[in-house]
């Protein structure tokens, strides 16, 4: 590596912990319905006492301060110091795997960085916040429509009229829509969140970015799919299996809610649920529901939060011991995607189809 490229790992690992400090307030803000900006300073979520410059230090703080808030000694999750380190090594592996190509660096590093939230709230509270996934989307088409602009070369107006990263998002949302569909007519069980086809739709926009010039814009939404869908099978029994030994531990005093353990949340078999109500959820999510949502959202904003308040958070749902939320997998695998998809994909090329692998036989 040249002296520049050492350099900008350490500009962008820096930049990247101070980025996962702030997901740190997104992960635990944005589900509790606070807002981001207000109160404008951090505090402890233990004491609320407020966080002065040298206990805001990405990684070192934690550290220094024997991983316990200064001030009411109560310790803190460790989750802060993983979200920051996490974020930091992302866009180290991001920057050096797009390195020349500092707009892909650019969109990528913001994308992968509100990944990092959105893996952090499916995995605790089963949701993806709907501006998260808006804001992702957003970065994704943004992206191919500034190479369409400038003319860069991979990105180009499909049957002249249509970004390409329209047509990824599509395709995502197809993918992963009919998963939802498919589980709905099977077994009438919710297989998949409409969160989770929100964030197809803007990892099958990103990716379209990413292909080689010249190849098929779909050509990493196979390897990206089966990556998700490849972790899932692999980690997810292991998740099954310690969230259900820690429901034991902590509810052997609890009496069992009906239907705890039933294998997927089951949707209510009445008039509520049709398959034309599955459809017309899926097609809403086309039309851009979340911006309806986010506009909504930003017209009745709720009142100023004051810390403390967020403490009464409702913990009383709880997701059934044996379920998994898909969110954290579909990141798991577009993240392996950008890194090693287009090298797995050449190689199943090579060997299944050859003459495919020649870039523009395709398109
Ligand atoms: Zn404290």
């Amino acid at each position: 590596m040249t002296k520049e490229v050492w350099f900008g790992c350490v500009v962008t690992f820096l930049f990247g912990i101070s980025i996962g400090s702030f997901m740190n307030v997104v992960i635990w803000r944005l589900p509790r319905n606070g807002s981001l900006v207000e109160p404008q300073w951090s505090y402890c979520p233990s004491c609320h006492h407020r966080l002065m410059g040298g206990d805001l230090i990405p990684l070192l703080s934690y550290l220094l301060c024997g991983r316990k808030c200064r001030y009411c000694k109560k310790p803190i999750s460790s989750r802060y110091f993983w979200v920051e380190l996490l974020t930091g090594v992302l866009f180290v592996v991001l920057y050096l795997r797009f390195q020349p190509d500092m707009v892909n660096v650019a969109a990528l590093t913001l994308f992968g960085a509100l990944l990092v939230p959105i893996y952090c709230i499916d995995l605790e509270l089963f949701e993806i916040p709907n501006q998260l996934n808006l804001l992702i989307f957003i970065i994704a088409v943004g992206r191919d429509v500034y190479g369409i602009a400038t003319h860069q070369p991979g990105h180009a107006l499909a049957w002249n009229w249509m970004p390409q990263s329209i047509l990824g998002a599509l395709a995502g949302i197809a993918i992963f829509g009919s998963v939802r569909l498919i589980g709905w007519l099977w077994k009438r069980v919710e297989a998949m969140g409409l969160g989770d086809v929100l964030l197809a739709r803007a990892m099958g926009a990103m990716l379209v970015s990413v292909v080689p010039v010249g190849a098929n814009p779909l050509r990493l939404i196979p390897i990206w799919v089966m990556l998700s869908i490849g972790s899932g099978a692999i980690v997810g029994p292991a998740l099954i299996f310690a969230r259900q030994r820690k429901q034991n531990k902590e509810g052997a005093d609890r009496p069992v809610a009906v239907g705890v353990n039933e294998t997927i949340e089951t949707v209510d078999d009445s008039d509520s649920s049709s398959l034309g109500r599955e459809l017309r959820d899926i097609l809403y999510v086309i039309w851009l529901e979340d911006a309806v949502e986010y506009v909504r959202y930003v017209l009745s904003r709720p009142a100023t939060v004051t810390p403390g308040a967020d403490t009464e958070v409702e913990d009383a749902w709880q997701p059934a011991a044996s379920a998994i939320p898909f969110g954290p997998f579909m990141v798991v695998g577009f993240v392996a995607a950008l890194l090693v998809g287009e090298h797995l994909t050449a190689m199943y090329l090579a060997y299944a189809w050859p003459r495919a692998a020649v870039p523009g036989y395709l398109y």
